[in-house]
């Protein structure tokens, strides 16, 4: 028999590659690709023949379907990016850059699943049973009833799990897992692959719920999360500045429920603590009336948030002048400068541009294009928004403002935080003004002549 050939695998998303190049052309991470013994091309490499299987029954689309059931944990924050609790027998992939607290978190889910009487095992392939212990005691969790262990070898996880039969075990991490029947070094992306494969399958078959963690990696040795995401249910993403204090849960895939709905949480001395508000978090430290400043009322996931953008506009020495933005997207931020210049005649030439979301949030919804546009504006003019004025408006090309979604909830949770006028593109659908002065404006033209009498 022919020894296979070696393939060229992207650690970052996973694509195969005939030849090694410096830059992946299915993601564009550059350095992610590496040498590695080829995958198993599963079953289907082989024709089935004429043998006849036993067929598979078939049912309409009209049949009753009960909600899945769910498990809550008692972090609420937790279960509602789940979707509204634990499905059992789901496979859920949490990523997110090293250190950033997924291991806090996810020993702090499965004691709280543990104390609403679930059997959960806690493996941990990163570090010693002790040094699990050590952060349980310190998180305050040291009597709930998780069983722990140390292991990276899966045939002997799955083993365990298959005589313990727990309702949710947490793997920690997938990229220290490995297969002894897989050719290559834990952490590639072969044994990311197939490790994750296995424990989703036993999932599935045994009906016991899986929450694997994986670290984001900026070398392209170990397989990045992503290489799994098609495999799991539901794929949550833990982010976070370090400087800052809080970390938001983002659920990007979910099969039981919303995707981008988002949890927020405090990193405390003891563990990560609930936000009920993130709103007033975001806002906290806030100054009255700074120009520059601007309030945009967002919506992630089915909840409003309220973030302030913040905009510092500067003579520059450069050239090329500085184009940075922090939690936002910079080609975002090039076409609003552009709409400004070309719709409004307002330019930004010779002048160096940052673009901040507070708090450490990352925004991507183009509702907050207004936003931006007016922190923009008023850093640029030195003129301040009034401080109970919230923003949010999609813009378009021709400088236009085109409605979004649940503007009603938006201008409540502003009216609950204690604002009291909103600026809004004209064609939004509200009947209910929660009692908020509106200003509705067709395009940034007249947006730019009424609140800065410019343009
Ligand atoms: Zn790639």
């Amino acid at each position: 028999m022919a020894k296979p050939l070696t393939q060229f695998v992207c650690s970052a998303c996973g694509a195969t590659h005939k030849k090694w190049g410096g830059r992946c052309d299915a993601c564009g991470e550059w350095n992610t690709i590496v040498e590695e013994a080829p995958l198993s091309t599963g079953p289907g490499a082989k024709a089935l023949g004429g043998k006849k299987g036993k067929g598979m029954a078939l049912t309409d689309l009209a049949t009753e379907e009960r909600p899945p059931e769910r498990d809550g944990s008692g972090i609420a924050e937790f279960d509602r990016v789940l979707g509204g609790g634990l499905v059992s027998a789901s496979a859920t992939l949490v990523g997110g850059d090293p250190g950033i607290g997924k291991s806090t978190l996810l020993l702090q889910a499965a004691a709280s699943f543990a104390q609403a009487g679930l059997k959960v095992i806690y493996v941990s392939g990163e570090e010693a049973t002790a040094q699990v212990r050590m952060r349980a005691q310190r998180l305050g969790l040291g009597d709930s009833p998780v069983k722990l262990a140390a292991e990276t070898n899966l045939r002997e996880i799955l083993t365990t799990l298959d005589a313990e039969r727990p309702d949710l075990v947490v793997i920690d991490s997938i990229q220290t897992m490995w297969l002894d029947t897989v050719d290559s070094a834990p952490g590639s992306v072969s044994q990311v692959r197939a490790a994750a494969h296995e424990l989703v399958s036993f999932a599935k078959r045994k009906g016991v719920s899986v929450m694997l963690v994986g670290h984001v990696t900026k070398e392209g040795q170990i397989a990045g999360p992503r290489v799994v995401e098609h495999m799991v249910d539901t794929v949550l993403y833990f982010e976070g500045e370090r400087g800052h204090q809080f970390r938001i849960l983002r659920s990007v895939k979910n099969r039981f429920g919303p995707a981008d709905e988002i949890g927020v949480f405090e990193m405390t001395g003891g563990g990560l603590a609930e936000v009920p508000n993130p709103s007033a978090l975001f806002l906290s430290d806030r100054n009255e009336r700074a120009p520059g400043s601007v309030v945009f009322a967002g919506i992630e996931g089915t909840r409003p948030v309220l973030v302030e953008v913040q905009a510092l506009v500067a003579p520059s020495s450069l050239s090329q002048p500085r184009r940075a933005v922090v939690g936002w997207d910079g080609g975002r931020l090039s076409m609003i400068l552009a709409v400004l210049e070309a719709r409004v005649g307002i330019s930004f030439q010779g002048l160096d541009v940052y673009l901040n979301i507070a708090g450490g949030m990352r925004i991507s919804e183009p509702a907050a294009d207004l936003a931006v546009a007016a922190a923009l504006l008023s850093a640029r003019e030195d003129s301040a928004l009034p401080a109970t004025c919230v923003v949010f408006g999609e813009l378009s090309l021709s400088g236009a403002l085109r409605p979004v979604a649940q503007a009603e909830n938006r201008l409540k949770e502003a009216r609950k935080l204690g604002f009291s006028s909103a600026i809004a593109p004209e064609g939004c659908k509200i009947t209910d003004g929660a009692d908020m002065e509106l200003k509705l404006m067709p395009d940034l033209a007249r947006f730019t002549g009424d609140i800065f009498g410019a343009g």
